[in-house]
């Protein structure tokens, strides 16, 4: 899961590489093309989750919480 998990960061990168211009794409890259590979990775994220047990809602709202507040400061 950990491998596929990278392998879907790789894919997003790829896509935001082609969007920015730093990598010219074999084919235009578009905001539908980032939609889905952000979508594939954030379902690898819920299965590697679902694995550990892991509430992942929670830790989330936990995560933007403590963001929120750092930038509050
Ligand atoms: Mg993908």
């Amino acid at each position: 899961m950990l491998t596929d998990l990278l392998e879907e960061a790789g894919e997003v990168a790829a896509v935001v590489k082609g969007l920015e211009g730093f990598k010219p794409p074999e084919k235009p890259k578009t905001k539908e093309m980032l939609a889905t590979e952000l979508s594939d990775l954030l379902y690898i994220i819920f299965v590697l989750a679902e694995h550990y047990g892991i509430e992942l809602e929670e830790a989330f709202l936990q995560t933007v919480n403590d963001y929120m507040l750092r930038f509050i400061k």
